[in-house]
């Protein structure tokens, strides 16, 4: 190891927190009802380990590759969710190993992921991945299609559903924010029109740049790599 000095990262974390917790509290909404998610990738492992010697126990990565050796290399007390595209014969690699998929986006991954969830004799925690703007370069259902998935996804006794999650249009915050607004209008919608399920209630949204507007619209889950590691080279 470099020796490198990590001591901006308990602070940055700290930082965070503090801003989340502001922005929630703006909006009357309770701080611990938002988790941070602190997204590591091309970071290496002393970076994760700096995270949870802060106390820090959530990470995300965007490849599976990096999320099975960095969650080896850390080993028990980090969770980690996988919050990229994610190809349907990876995922036999991350059941098992990641609490959360932020990323089903399509019934043949979900029904991989039943089939492999199943034969672990556990059930994956899921989100919905939405390309809200319809962006070519991005994965993720389209706006129209997510109820139908959802109600196909409910049905995978192996696959829980937990809510949605979006990566929008590179935007200023007070331009991104509608995209923030439509994911919540969405969870509820579906909510109201068939029986999901208690659990389904998380929306994940909200990055480095956004991540106090996301939370003012109603995220329970935000994703933020560089405001805590910094730049990615
Ligand atoms: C990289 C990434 C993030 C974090 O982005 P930052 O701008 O570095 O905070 C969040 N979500 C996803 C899906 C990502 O790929």
């Amino acid at each position: 190891m470099s020796g490198m000095d990590l001591s901006f990262i308990p602070r940055n974390l700290a930082d965070v927190k503090a801003r989340i917790a502001r922005a929630a509290e703006r909006i009357g909404r309770d701080p611990a009802g938002v988790r941070l998610v602190a997204i590591t990738k091309t970071k290496g492992a002393d970076h994760v380990r700096a995270a949870l010697d802060a106390g820090h126990t959530l990470f995300g990565e965007n490849y599976v590759q990096e999320l099975l050796s960095k969650s080896q290399l850390i080993g028990t007390g980090a969770e980690w969710h996988l919050v990229g595209h994610l190809q349907t014969n990876k995922v036999k690699k991350v059941v098992g190993v990641a609490a959360a998929i932020q990323t089903l986006d399509r019934i043949d991954l979900a029904a991989e992921v039943e089939k492999r969830a199943a034969a672990a004799g556990t059930t994956m925690d899921c989100l919905v991945e939405v390309n809200l703007a319809g962006e070519a370069s991005k994965t993720g259902t389209a706006p129209g299609e997510v109820a139908s998935l959802v109600r196909a996804f409910v049905s995978l006794p192996h696959v829980r559903v937990r809510g949605l999650m979006c990566v929008p249009p590179f935007l200023p915050p007070d331009q991104v924010r509608r995209y923030f607004k439509n994911l919540r209008e969405m969870l509820a919608r579906i909510t109201n029109e068939m029986d999901p399920g208690p659990g389904f209630c998380e929306l994940s949204m909200g990055m480095s740049g956004d991540f106090e507007a996301a939370v003012e619209e109603g995220a329970t889950i935000v994703r933020v790599g560089t405001a805590i590691f910094g730049q990615r080279g």
